[in-house]
């Protein structure tokens, strides 16, 4: 469960554009660069739903490519190809007090980036695809 941090969403009017891998809303445009983890080599923008309230988030996640001890090899893309991709609980926002520790649909990957040591960040399409859970929460909104 993340922090809701009404301290920053409760002084800015308009609705965040999207949630970096910490939950902490963001109000610019998405860029891998600014994902709140500077090391790393790659940057995912997910597209979630609340798995109660059903809200959509686009959130972020980004990973070592597998290097990371807490990855066990195991990159973001393998993740992806894998379909097992995972947010864990939503963002603590919107009232929402039934959904902040529940967890979410992770439904489609919006964009892929990766980068090698020193160089820019390139953007991955076919990487960039629904997720096998889209089908749980289409059910759910039936
Ligand atoms: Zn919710």
């Amino acid at each position: 469960m993340f922090e809701d941090y009404s301290d920053i969403t409760e002084r800015i009017a308009e609705t965040p554009k999207w949630w970096d891998e910490n939950g902490v809303p963001r109000y610019v445009e998405f860029e891998p660069r600014r994902a709140a983890n500077i090391y790393a080599v790659e940057v995912v923008l997910l597209d979630i739903a609340c798995s109660m309230c059903l809200r959509r988030f686009q959130v972020a996640l980004s990973g070592q490519g597998g290097a990371h001890r807490d990855e066990n090899g195991v990159s973001l893309a393998d993740q992806i190809r894998s379909g097992d991709i995972d947010y864990c609980d939503p963002p603590n926002y919107g009232n929402c007090r039934d959904g902040a520790s529940t967890g979410c649909f992770n439904l489609a990957v919006l964009q892929y980036w990766r980068r090698d040591t020193l160089r820019d960040w390139e953007r991955n399409a076919s990487l960039e695809i629904v997720l096998p859970e889209m089908k749980n929460y289409d059910d759910r909104y039936k």
